[in-house]
């Protein structure tokens, strides 16, 4: 039984009007992103931020990341650190910086720590949102808490139904994955909290050397709640991993396997879904989320899913499989 169903908005002029009214008036509405979609509310209206978590199931102790347009709207939120000037060039992007607080910003936002994390989005449909509502925007991923983040419209309406009442259609995201968090929150040091589409590599030419801080460290940070969120991005199905090109290990059941490139040397038996033709990593992060929602509606009994080499947006793409196979 498909669930009631949400309301469809298009990035016709009046339909933008009409999400960032509804966000004015402290609404939530999912938006796209260049990374997967997400359930914006206001970031400096408790009562909207407060329906975020009552749709997403978010624990409270899980802070919110605050998109704004430029870096002038993310000075109102954040104090701005000199090295962000290094930065500039990755924003509008996917790129999270966690830097001090302004006392303007609510302690839902935050987990009441006093830090805060900031992105300026390069998505055109987010963009306008932003600038019509002219208020920066909470936007955790539009699907409920700890199941896979959605990369298409239709993710959100599948597992969200009805509680998410507006959804802006953008088509499909272009990097699949969620945004890089840099914690800059302390002057003289920067930590990876989580990787992403701006690639560790690239982030280290601009800045010199950054801490790789471990999941576990990172919700820490966050949430004062080690170990956690260890299982995220988490189909139903049972995700078993194994190493870039190496054969999986024989399973029972009715197997499926998720490939980074197309394979000819593998024994029969399983099915096999391609994330990508010749291995390309972006390609894998992009399609990978959609991938899993679609094998995780179709009964098997695992997915076995080929991880990448550990560089580039192939950390981030290990990450995310990594923790959607934590049990
Ligand atoms: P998302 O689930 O993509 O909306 O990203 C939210 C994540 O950003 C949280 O689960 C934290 O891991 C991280 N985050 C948000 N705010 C902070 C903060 N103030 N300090 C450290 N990490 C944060
Ligand atoms: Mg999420």
């Amino acid at each position: 039984m498909p669930s009631p169903a949400a309301s469809f908005l298009s990035s016709s002029p009046s339909d933008l009007a009409r999400a960032a009214d509804l966000l004015r008036t402290g609404h939530c509405v999912a938006l796209p992103t260049e990374t997967v979609y997400g359930l914006a509310a206001d970031a400096l209206n408790p009562a909207a931020l407060a329906q975020v978590f009552t749709i997403k199931g978010r624990p409270l102790l899980d802070p919110l990341i605050v998109h704004v347009l430029d870096q002038a709207a993310l000075a109102e939120v954040a104090e701005l650190d000199e090295r962000l000037a290094l930065l500039a060039g990755f924003w509008p992007g996917p790129l999270t910086v966690v830097l001090r607080r302004k006392p303007c910003v609510p302690d839902l936002v935050t987990a009441s720590k006093p830090t805060v994390a900031v992105r300026i989005p390069a998505h055109p449909i987010f963009r306008e949102v932003l600038r019509l509502s002219g208020r920066p925007l909470a936007a955790p991923s539009a699907n409920p808490f700890g199941y896979v983040s959605p990369t298409k419209a239709a993710h959100v309406s599948d597992s969200l139904g009805a509680r998410c009442p507006w959804i802006v259609d953008g088509g499909a995201c272009t990097h699949g994955v969620e945004s890089t968090i840099l914690d800059l929150s302390v002057p003289g040091r920067a930590r990876l909290l989580r990787p992403g589409p701006v690639t560790l590599e690239a982030l280290q030419a601009k800045l010199g050397p950054i801490e790789v801080v471990t999941r576990a460290v990172s919700q820490q940070i966050a949430q004062d709640a080690p170990g956690m969120l260890e299982r995220h991005y988490s189909p139903a199905t049972r995700v078993e991993l194994f190493a870039r090109g190496a054969q999986p290990a024989a399973a029972v059941g009715k197997v499926a396997r998720l490939l980074l490139a197309r394979r000819t040397d593998l024994p029969v038996g399983p099915e096999d879904f391609y994330l990508s033709e010749h291995g390309s990593a972006e390609e894998g992060a992009r399609h990978l989320f959609d991938l899993l929602r679609q094998l995780d509606a179709r009964g098997f009994d695992v997915i076995q899913a080929e991880l990448a080499e550990a560089v580039g947006i192939g950390a981030a793409y290990n990450d995310r499989l990594t923790r959607a196979a934590a049990r």
